[in-house]
């Protein structure tokens, strides 16, 4: 049995980040400046009474994931774009993951409709024994019906408390793998589709961060990382989030500290064909009868 405090840190969790996904969904518009998207969206999780897990990600037409606003961005949501919005929230570390597509030109639902339904199909098969290979497979078989591609180097993956990417992951193709999914378990499963490559590929940018080691830090720095391990754990962060601590040239600071090894630098992802791309995600509880969906709208 999961633990009853733990399903309640998960459903609450799960609330505020897909109401604040829905409520930024209908406001998205051409034009929109994608900081008011980012602070909007963050804000509405603190109101709900929980923190969120990561920045909110907005990636835009051929950009995967990874993006977020920084401090003085001054981007704003251009027009018929396919837009991406992806929100995390935690209560006392338990992760809620959901992300949601938004075609802002009609040409774009199809590929949308395809990330949509692959998700469906891959909830609908998940229950305790069942393969993550299969899922996979059901991912693949459902964006390919639709003649697309998934992007098969990015994958859905397990949530455990303060940590966003668990041991397993849930590939958006077929594999030989043998693991399969456990009773109790939390996932985010994602399926992304592509009229491009299939694959995604780093860009030189970074805007998203996390902990990982203050060995090769100088003593100031040091202080500012125990700062951060004591805000976000290892929980990815922005430079929006720790102006306070780093005034001035926040994001240059991010980056340097990311070169030395202090930081990990989430580089923004691109379709290597540049090719458009769709996602679809949610967080679910593998259950004894089935599944649950705590992130359903
Ligand atoms: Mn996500
Ligand atoms: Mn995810």
């Amino acid at each position: 049995m999961i633990d009853e405090e733990a399903l309640r840190c998960l459903r609450k969790a799960g609330k505020a980040a897909s109401q604040a996904l829905k409520s930024i969904m209908c406001k998205v518009h051409e034009g929109m400046p994608l900081t008011e998207i980012c602070e909007y969206v963050e804000n509405y999780i603190r109101s709900m009474g929980c923190e969120p897990a990561f920045p909110c990600n907005i990636s835009i037409n051929h950009v995967a994931a990874h993006y977020t606003s920084y401090i003085g961005d001054q981007s704003v949501i251009p027009p018929r774009s396919l837009v991406k919005i992806d929100v995390g929230a935690h209560f006392n570390g338990f992760i809620a993951d959901v992300a949601a597509s938004i075609a802002l030109s009609d040409d774009y639902e199809p590929l949308v409709h395809a990330s949509e339904k692959a998700l469906e199909a891959a909830i609908n098969a998940i229950k305790p024994g069942v393969k993550i290979s299969t899922l996979g497979s059901l991912i693949e078989s459902t964006i390919k019906s639709f003649g697309f591609k998934p992007i098969r180097n990015l994958s859905g993956h397990m949530l455990k408390q303060y940590t966003l990417h668990g041991e397993k992951s849930i590939p958006n193709v077929a594999t030989s793998s043998s693991v399969s999914l456990e009773v109790d378990e939390v996932y985010a499963i994602e399926p992304f589709a592509t009229n491009g490559a299939g694959l995604v590929t780093d860009s030189s940018e970074a805007y998203i961060f996390r902990y990982l080691s203050p060995k090769k830090a100088k003593k100031f720095e040091r202080e500012l990382l125990a700062t951060i391990w004591n805000r976000f754990r290892s929980l990815p962060f922005c430079d929006r989030w720790v102006r306070d601590i780093i005034p001035g040239e926040t994001l240059p600071k991010l980056i340097e500290l990311s070169h030395i090894g202090s930081l990990y630098g989430y580089h923004v992802l691109v379709e290597r064909g540049r090719g458009l791309v769709a996602q679809s995600e949610h967080t679910v509880i593998v259950c004894e009868d089935g599944v649950e969906v705590i992130t359903s709208f």
